[in-house]
């Protein structure tokens, strides 16, 4: 049985104002697009075990950051 933790990350980019923390907080689950806006890494929407991603969300200065509980 596995007891990884599981969650669902996503960013509101309509809320997002690229202040690039979520990726200095938690980079290996957020990056930057070319434009400087929070993007959640590519497979790493499930926030891969990593606890970071709540700081992230918590960090981010617009709570553009949703991480849902499976
Ligand atoms: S911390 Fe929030 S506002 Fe900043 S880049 Fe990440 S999602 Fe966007």
């Amino acid at each position: 049985m596995s007891t990884k933790h599981s969650v669902h990350v996503s960013i509101d980019t309509d809320i997002c104002i690229g202040s690039g923390q979520c990726a200095l907080t938690a980079p290996g689950v957020f990056t930057q697009d070319d434009d400087g806006f929070g993007q959640v890494i590519e497979g790493k929407e499930d926030g891969a075990g990593d606890p970071l991603v709540k700081e992230a969300a918590r960090a981010c200065p617009v709570q553009a950051i949703t991480v849902e509980e499976d």
